[in-house]
């Protein structure tokens, strides 16, 4: 069967086409005209219309450096179905390196938003009209605020069956469930039918090299998943994941400099020491311990603290932590970059 066109911001696109195409978004306040960027893949056979976007917070850019490291891949010569690209959705945010839109608004936050609403509602509502509603699924790409770090992770909605499936296949270790109500493009997406995931990976203002090769393999598979692409011949290597649906965050007893001691993706058994808080002359050192067992998915790395501020994000996982302790260890070896060379698509690592 032959594909029919598709129209993005007002542009058709037709089968076996691949166009950029600009959707006018509130202009600086230099009243100079600012975009969103689609690049927008048509196959030549129908199929799904699987948008991905990152930068929705500005300064959280791992996933514009995925879109591009994907969009050199051949295997999507052989796409059935749309591709849709928003390499940087919150435009402002990332000229800014900011997590944040110029009125001080949370983007991720601003979801449905209206055309006549505050500046995040309108952009809010430009990208869920524009992309998101004119597809049947999706992957919002994130990373963890400034200077915190995520484990590579996906987070969806695991009650639903297809989400769960694509959420699997993305193939990293941990695959969190989660169906927070926040005005968030997962949530309106969800609301709208459509099947998201969240991958969440590294630190913002940061490229890690593991969570963008984690990032763009993730993708494939689910395009894959979706029968976009072809089965792979090379194999891409996929992590089988455990679901966690219950994580928690360890925070400050005091203030202090703090040392961290507990490694990313490491297994934190209860009273386990995660780090340590002192002051400045050592005279005072403070251990921060875990409550319970979990694996380290997230973690401050500011060694400045105050009380009650976050340190460690730790997920639960009853009797299978140990289990998840070890696919986390395998998955990160097996993305370790060697310096200077290059991955099997010839991407010299970035170190
Ligand atoms: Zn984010």
């Amino acid at each position: 069967m032959k594909n029919r066109p598709i129209e993005f911001g007002g542009e058709s696109v037709l089968p076996g086409q691949q166009r950029t195409i600009e959707i006018p978004l509130a202009s600086m306040v230099t009243q100079r005209d600012l975009h969103l960027s689609l690049r927008v893949l048509h196959g030549r056979s129908p199929g799904p219309c699987l948008f991905v976007s990152a930068a929705i917070h500005g300064d959280e850019i791992n996933g514009v450096e995925i879109i591009r490291r994907l969009l050199k891949r051949k295997a999507l010569n052989r796409l059935k179905g749309t591709l849709v690209l928003a390499p940087i959705v919150n435009v402002h945010g990332f000229l800014a390196q900011s997590r944040y839109l110029p009125d001080g608004r949370d983007l991720n936050r601003s979801f449905p938003g209206s055309a006549r609403g505050t500046l995040a509602g309108r952009i809010a509502h430009t990208f869920l009209s524009e992309v998101v509603n004119k597809c049947t699924h999706g992957i919002d790409l994130h990373t963890a605020a400034r200077h915190r770090d995520n484990l590579p992770q996906i987070r969806a909605d695991l009650n639903q069956d297809e989400t769960r499936a694509l959420a699997t296949a993305f193939g990293v270790p941990v695959v969190m469930h989660s169906e927070i109500r926040d005005g968030s493009l997962r949530q309106v997406a969800g609301d709208n039918g459509i099947p998201i995931l969240l991958y969440e990976a590294g630190e913002a203002l940061r490229f890690n090299e593991v969570c963008i090769r984690a990032g763009v393999t993730g993708i494939l598979n689910v395009m894959r998943t979706l029968k976009m692409l072809p089965p792979s011949r090379a194999k891409e290597r996929a992590h089988k994941p455990v679901y966690s649906d219950t994580s928690f965050w360890v925070r400050a007893p005091e203030s202090g400099i703090f040392r961290a001691m507990m490694p990313m993706g490491a297994k934190a058994a209860k009273g386990s020491v995660l780090g340590v808080i002192a002051d400045p002359l050592g005279e005072q050192e403070v251990p921060v311990l875990a409550p319970r067992d979990g694996i380290v998915i997230g973690r401050t790395n500011l060694p400045l603290t105050h009380e009650g501020e976050a340190l460690f994000h730790l997920a639960e996982y009853a009797s299978k932590v140990d289990l998840v302790a070890d696919r986390v260890e395998l998955f990160q070896d097996n993305l370790e970059p060697e310096p200077g060379r290059p991955d099997g698509s010839g991407e010299v690592p970035i170190l």
